[in-house]
Parts: structure tokens; C-alpha cells; sequence
């Protein structure tokens, strides 16, 4: 059976260039890169040359402000604890954001509009009340929207409060600066641009404060405690040198792969919607299907080897949907037909020519099982 992967806002395929920049970590130098012996120096080196890479994949100055992490998850809840004041989150973010602000008691919603760009109008009412941190991502992962991340952090320094931007999906799909814009954190995950799951990172800027949740042994200066992760880290700043050189041309090809989708699925497929803006992220497409089971559709494809997921994937068994599109004001007979198709600057023509191929068939199908009436 053919395979087609179109799950990459949830996971990318490790790029076999990164796999062999991480084997010799795993096989050859496997020591703890704090020991003091040269197979040590050796793993300490290849660290600090990934934080150097890194830095440059983000446009930051100071290599020095880097913190690597298990991943977003864990970089983003450090920021967010670091804050015993107010905080303003979009409505949209990641869980690995809203969650911890929504628990903190202190958190206000900022909500964006149909498209999920953030409302300026109410972000700025918001903004009236005192904030130690504005948190808004540069992608959203579930509809690709993006957002204006310097009229933001902006808007939020001239309040008095630092900015965090979550840039997981945006690392390879538009070019990063953060030195000379206004923000003061900047957090991101591995498996999102052809990394191994389990290593991320956390850029702070200097000067701004950081609460260490782990007291350990002191590791990244202190500021997060565990042994290295070599081969991760490793791995991170060779995918991190890739997504440099692909440049503008790959990213325009997933861009034109995208629209060619987008254009297919809704000339063959009656009472379809697409979420987010249409200039949005480069890899994301996420649909609505009217009065349809999304989680059907889905199922159905993966009989057929293609892989992508419901919208409200985060949000279900939850019954009440996806926070993303319920944020957008996505009517009730839409929100459970919600499909998301996410792409990489690995994902082929062929595998694009399939997904066109088998999704109108998909979803006649699955509306034809359930006896569906236009509406
Ligand atoms: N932020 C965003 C925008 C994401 O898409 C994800 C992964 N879905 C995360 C944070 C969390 O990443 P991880 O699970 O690797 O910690």
C-alpha cells in the first residue's frame, strides 16, 4: 500500500543527515559531557557548536542564551513559571502555554478573530491592566495562522511586560530573527523541523529572569539541571544548519504544494471550509467538513496509508472540540468535521497527487455510511 505522511505539524521524519550527524554521539562518544576527559571535551564541543547553530538558526547574538530542553513542552512551562504575576496567552496557543497560564489563576485570554489572527482592539483593552508576560506563537499549529510578532511584543514592552513567542512552527517555514525584535523568549522543539523527538530549546535573552524547576546538578549554567542530552543536541543543530540552507525554495514548494490541495479538495468536495487566513503557514491546511465525522475521514484515509489527524485531536474525548476552533468562532456543524493536513519540505508530489486522489473519496464515503444531506 502506498504511504502518504501529512501529519508533520505533529511529527517530522528525522532527516537521515541529522541521524548520521547524532550516531557517532551514541556509539564513539558517549560520555557525559561534564566529565573531564577528552571523549568528554569531545561531546562538550559538539554542544556548544550546536548552541552556536542554533543561535544563528534564530538570528540571536549570544549563544549563551540558549537552554536546551526536552522539547517545547518543557521550555514553554518554564517561562510560564518564571511569572508570579498577571500574564495575557492568545486563545489559540499550544496546551504546553495555555494550560499553565489558565492554572495559574493569573491568565487572561487574549482572543483572536474568524481567521485567528489576534485581536489587536482587545489585546491592547487588555494591556490597561498591569502584565508581567505577553505569550503569543508565531505559527499556530492547528490552522497555521500567523501572527504580527512585532506589533505584539511591541504593543506588550510598551505595557511594561516581557514577550514569549513560541516558534515551533515556525522554525523552516519563514525566516527567525529574534535579536533586534521585541521579544525576550523564544521556544522551540526538535521533532517539528526533522530533530528526534525528547530535545528542544529555550532562548532567553539576557537580562530577563528564568525560574530553574529542576535543582539539580547545575547543568546549563544552572538554569537546567540533567545530563545533556549529546546525540539530541547534536541532532538539533544539524537540523538546525538544514533548515538554513533549504531556503525560500523549499519553503515555496510546500507553499505550492499546499495551494494545490486547498484548490483540489475544494473543487471535488461539496460543503468544505478552510480554516485559518488563506496566506497562512506554508505547511498547515486545516478543513471543515459539514455535518461530517472528521475522525471517520481520517480513519478512513489511514485504511488507504495516509496519515493526518483531526483538528480536535488535542481535544478529544474532551466532547467539546478543538480550543483552537472554538477560538475562531467555528460554527457547531463544523467543528467535528475538522481535518488537518500538515507538510514538510520532504513531502513529495506523489505523495500530494495520493492524498488528492483518495480524500474526495474518503469523505463520500463516510458521509454516504451516515446517510448525509447536503446543507
Ligand atoms: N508548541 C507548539 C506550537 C507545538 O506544535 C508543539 C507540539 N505539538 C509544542 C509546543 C510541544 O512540543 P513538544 O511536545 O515536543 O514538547
Amino acid at each position: 500500500m502506498q504511504v502518504a505522511y501529512f501529519d508533520n505539524a505533529a511529527s517530522t521524519k528525522v532527516d537521515p543527515e541529522v541521524l548520521d550527524a547524532m550516531m557517532p554521539f551514541l556509539t564513539e562518544c558517549y560520555a557525559n559531557p561534564s566529565a573531564l576527559h577528552s571523549m568528554a571535551f569531545r561531546a562538550k564541543a559538539a554542544i556548544e557548536e550546536a548552541r552556536r547553530t542554533l543561535a544563528e538558526l534564530i538570528g540571536a547574538d549570544d549563544p549563551a542564551e540558549i537552554i536546551f530542553t526536552s522539547g517545547a513542552t518543557e521550555a514553554n512551562d518554564t517561562v510560564l513559571n518564571t511569572f508570579g504575576g498577571r500574564m495575557l496567552v492568545s486563545d489559540i496557543e499550544h496546551p504546553s502555554v495555555r494550560n499553565p497560564a489558565l492554572e495559574s489563576g493569573r491568565a487572561d485570554l487574549i482572543p483572536v478573530d474568524q481567521q485567528g489572527t489576534l485581536d489587536f482592539e482587545a489585546y491592547e483593552r487588555l494591556l490597561e491592566s498591569p502584565t508581567e508576560l505577553v505569550s503569543v506563537m508565531s505559527v499556530n499549529n492547528e490552522i497555521g495562522a500567523v501572527q504580527d510578532i512585532d506589533k505584539i511584543g511591541e504593543m506588550a514592552h510598551r505595557a511594561g511586560a516581557l514577550f514569549h513567542s513560541d516558534i515551533t512552527q515556525g522554525v523552516g517555514k519563514h525566516k527567525l530573527e529574534v535579536q533586534n525584535r521585541p521579544i525576550d523568549y523564544a521556544t522551540l522543539s526538535g521533532h517539528k523541523f526533522h530533530a528526534p523527538k525528547g530535545i528542544g530549546m529555550l532562548w532567553v535573552r539576557n537580562g530577563c529572569p528564568l525560574k530553574r524547576f529542576m535543582v539539580g546538578g547545575l547543568q546549563e549554567g544552572g538554569r537546567r539541571s540533567g545530563t545533556l542530552n549529546v546525540a539530541g543536541i547534536v541532532g538539533l543543530g544539524a537540523a538546525a544548519k538544514i533548515a538554513m540552507r533549504q531556503g525560500a525554495a523549499e519553503i515555496e514548494k510546500m507553499a505550492r504544494q499546499r495551494q494545490r490541495i486547498i484548490d483540489a479538495i475544494v473543487a471535488t468536495v461539496p460543503d468544505v471550509r478552510v480554516n485559518g487566513q488563506p496566506d497562512g503557514a506554508p505547511h498547515i491546511i486545516n478543513l471543515s467538513l459539514y455535518r461530517t465525522e472528521g475522525e471517520a475521514v481520517i480513519i478512513n484515509l489511514d485504511s488507504h496509508g495516509i496519515c493526518c489527524t483531526a483538528g480536535a485531536a488535542c481535544a478529544s474525548g474532551s466532547g467539546l472540540g478543538s480550543h483552537v476552533l472554538n477560538a475562531i468562532g467555528l460554527p457547531q456543524e463544523w467543528l467535528k468535521g475538522s481535518v488537518r493536513i500538515s507538510l514538510s519540505r520532504l513531502t513529495t508530489d506523489a505523495e500530494v497527487d495520493y492524498l488528492i486522489q483518495e480524500f474526495p473519496r474518503a469523505v463520500f464515503e463516510v458521509r454516504g455510511l451516515a446517510g448525509y444531506a447536503a446543507g
